[in-house]
């Protein structure tokens, strides 16, 4: 059997950021493929360059050189309209602290990339089907019962999984999960995984995601390692997650965008 092409790949990604004097040359030739259907992880030492990586798969950002494509097409270089709504068909994104907007219940958090996609009337048009949708996303993540809630009102794990329903609402082709349990304790981590990993396996859905918690590799297809610019270990398989050289301790100082910036909203 002929291996199934891939879904997004990266080839010889650069990105370096430079602010004031400092130049930080952050990934120097990244190559990787994502199959459709994978659920891959990708881990690397704090600083590494994962969340640029995963920013650039997602053209949340461009790279310096390289290019990406998916589903045949390359979509770094697209012109920004086209790009933006490309993404807001093509990806979904879930970040370590949620992002929900604190003012709106559960099931407005999860419309509101709707909202803001639609026009007045497109809207108001579909707005009991969207609804239904957002209510029923909310069913499928394991909150059904807690719709009206506000975020404060809902614990770390519960915030996570609105999000995660709000990140599903676009019908993304890939998830983009940055850290997702990276602010949960170890139940509450585990339980977020295992909803993906359902997500993967009932819905077909493709997972990327960034983490430093060794634990739930396993729950994953394929581990990749970014170290140094540079995916180093292209394909190892997930049992050999425990395996993993610890490069140092995994970092206590959480690692998030700050927290004035909504970076979902740039995704829509
Ligand atoms: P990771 O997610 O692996 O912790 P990041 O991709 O967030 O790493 O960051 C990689 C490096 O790039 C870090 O040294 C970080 O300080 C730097 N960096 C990230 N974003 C920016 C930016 N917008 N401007 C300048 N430097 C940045
Ligand atoms: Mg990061």
């Amino acid at each position: 059997m002929s291996e199934p092409s891939p879904l997004l790949s990266a080839a010889g990604l650069h990105k370096t950021y430079r602010k004031h004097a400092v130049v930080t040359e952050v990934l120097k030739g990244v190559d990787l493929t994502v199959r459709a259907g994978e659920f891959l992880s990708i881990v690397g030492n704090s600083g590494s360059g994962k969340s640029t990586l995963l920013h650039l798969l997602g053209t949340l950002d461009r790279p310096d050189q390289g290019q990406i494509h998916f589903d045949g097409e390359r979509i770094d270089d697209l012109p920004a309209e086209r790009r933006d709504r490309m993404r807001n068909g093509v990806f979904g994104f879930i970040f370590q602290f949620y992002h929900l907007l604190p003012e709106l219940t559960a099931l407005e958090n999860v419309l509101m990339p709707m909202m803001i996609s639609h026009s007045v009337l497109g809207w108001y048009w579909k707005r009991r089907e969207l609804r239904h949708r957002a209510t029923e996303l909310l069913d499928r993540v394991g909150l059904g019962h807690r719709l009206t809630h506000k975020p404060r009102e809902l614990s770390g794990g519960e915030m996570q999984r609105a999000a995660i329903a709000r990140a599903l609402i676009a019908r993304p082709r890939v998830l983009l999960a940055d850290e997702p349990t990276g602010n949960l304790d170890a139940a509450n981590g585990t339980d977020i995984v295992r909803l993906l990993r359902d997500l993967n396996r009932q819905d077909g859905l493709t997972i990327i995601m960034v983490t430093h918690n060794m634990e739930i590799l396993s729950a994953t297809d394929r581990v990749v390692r970014l170290a140094a610019g540079r995916i180093d270990r292209p394909a190892a398989p997930a049992e050999d997650a425990p395996t993993l050289p610890a490069d140092g301790p995994a970092d206590e100082m959480p690692d998030a965008s700050p927290p004035d910036v909504l970076p979902w909203r740039r995704a829509l």
